[in-house]
């Protein structure tokens, strides 16, 4: 009697797990293949052109300038200090609560863009 094997299958996971050093804090952040920032500071690079695609070619330091509530979740605002690039990450549960309120005290939608 035989039993039905599982084949193998491999899957390819389009998502990349890195670890890398934060630029700014200098600590080390282990990727979850969604980490696309520090979890200490919550400063970014400029590397994404669209979440995960490691695209740009910057590299500049991404600021935490705001957070936005959306649908109850904590979204980042950041802005690249070098190019001026702005984009919007959901924060993750990792990420430090007391920089997400201290962010949260700043109103994205005064900030000034220039
Ligand atoms: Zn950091
Ligand atoms: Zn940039």
């Amino acid at each position: 009697m035989e039993t039905a094997k599982p084949s193998n299958q491999q899957k390819k996971f389009s998502r990349r797990k890195e670890d890398f050093i934060c630029s700014n804090c200098g600590r080390k952040v282990t990727g979850n293949g969604y980490t696309d920032h520090c979890s200490a500071c919550l400063w970014s690079r400029h590397v994404d052109i669209n979440p995960g695609d490691r695209a740009a070619s910057c590299g500049g330091m991404m600021e935490p300038i705001g957070i936005e509530i959306e649908n109850g979740k904590n979204i980042i605002h950041y802005r690249c200090q070098k190019c001026g690039f702005q984009h919007r990450v959901k924060a993750l549960p990792d990420d430090n609560q007391e920089i997400i309120i201290d962010l949260s005290a700043i109103s994205v939608n005064e900030r000034k863009d220039s």
